[in-house]
């Protein structure tokens, strides 16, 4: 390590042992000055904002939180937020100086959000898109089960309307408290992607903002068609110190940040902030037009047949059971099981109601459903 780097991690270790009173909160700023991450200039919060949290002293990108950046990225009052209010659970039942639930509560409270994305649809320069934004500022961005949870709804929303699908990651990687869980976000997260890009052949973009590290860069961070990333941001998987010990080597001093990650061809673009909403939508658009774009297919066990307003109106319908409506469903539901052959499914069963809801709303059980009834579906095709 240089003279300049160990200087420079130890200013950065004092910025973070400070007191609370850096925090970089919107909603609730507790002062109206605070200071550069990179070159220490005293920045008033309201001029900081309205440029977009870009340090006017040296051009460093400072954290943004997530409604900052959908305001940023999405035009005015177009934004839908999805799933909301999904809210995290305490698999584990974890707890280490404080109880994982007491953490969870304190970061709700400070942020106004559930965990630590905003996932939802909107307009970036009058294109519809599909937009997830992690909140550093919720437990580090990490990723549990609702992040994943929320990522994946988001990517399939995007493939069954054909939208394209821009992630901003922020994250310091899985979240540890909810372990195994937030793992397998991971692959399911990667899953979805790939039947948004590989089988509908959508368009996937990443953005990277400081920092990027853990479970989020090892998967679709780095799945995007197109990786963009902002200037001088941390990309990584490991620590530093971490590989430094294992492999018992120095590290360039640019080692993780986009510019070197750019050079060895890990992204596609670095670009400033205040050109981001630009660059996306000029991508987009020349996406849309591209001569030599295939179109792809959702696979039929992954495609959604209900939309939300249908959904609603099936579950209240299921919810009167003598209502004349409900009687034709069951009659509609008994002839489309005939046409494919499969009687076994007795109907007056509240519990094959509960069934045919599911295969209906593809809450969970489609591709198992296709799976288990697949000879006698193929049997009666090949009649
Ligand atoms: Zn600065």
């Amino acid at each position: 390590m240089s003279i300049l780097s160990w200087i420079e991690e130890q200013r950065k270790l004092k910025l973070l042992n400070a007191p609370k009173y850096k925090k970089t909160d919107s909603n609730t700023a507790q002062g109206l000055w605070t200071r550069c991450d990179h070159c220490g200039v005293i920045l008033y919060i309201k001029h900081l904002k309205e440029n977009q949290r870009v340090c006017f002293g040296c051009g460093f990108h400072l954290q943004m939180t997530s409604s900052e950046r959908i305001e940023h990225l999405i035009d005015t009052n177009t934004w839908h937020p999805i799933n909301e209010t999904l809210s995290p659970g305490d698999p584990l039942e974890f707890k280490d100086q404080k109880a994982y639930t007491e953490r969870l509560k304190e970061a709700q409270e400070r942020t106004g959000l559930q965990d630590g994305i905003q996932t939802g649809t909107g307009l970036l320069d009058g294109i519809p898109v599909a937009l997830g934004v992690m909140d550093f500022n919720f437990m580090g961005g990490s990723m549990g089960s609702v992040v994943g949870e929320k990522i994946t709804r988001l990517i399939e929303y995007a493939t069954h309307q054909g939208l394209p699908l821009i992630i901003v990651c922020a994250s310091g990687g899985a979240r540890m408290q909810e372990g195994i869980f937030s793992l397998m976000q991971m692959a399911k997260i990667s899953a979805a992607l790939h039947v948004h890009q590989n089988c509908a052949k959508l368009l996937y973009i990443a953005v990277l903002t400081s920092p990027t590290t853990g479970g989020v860069t090892a998967s679709f961070a780095m799945l995007g068609d197109l990786i963009f990333a902002e200037p001088k941001a941390l990309i990584g998987f490991a620590g530093r110190r971490v590989i430094e010990q294992t492999l018992q080597e120095q590290l360039p001093d640019d080692f993780q940040t986009s510019e070197y990650l750019l050079h060895h061809g890990l992204l596609d673009l670095i670009i400033p902030r205040s050109f981001l909403k630009q660059a996306l939508s000029e991508t987009i658009t020349l996406y849309k037009e591209a001569p030599l774009k295939t179109h792809g297919k959702i696979l039929y066990g992954q495609r959604g047949s209900l939309t939300k307003v249908q959904e609603e109106r099936f579950r209240r319908l299921l919810s009167k059971p003598n209502s004349d409506a409900y009687k034709t469903f069951v009659k509609e539901f008994e002839s489309l099981l005939n046409v494919f052959n499969i009687s076994n499914i007795d109907l007056t069963k509240s519990t094959s109601l509960e069934h045919a809801l599911e295969l209906a709303t593809k809450k969970t059980t489609q591709i198992n459903w296709l799976n288990q009834n697949q000879f006698k579906l193929r049997s009666s095709f090949n009649k």
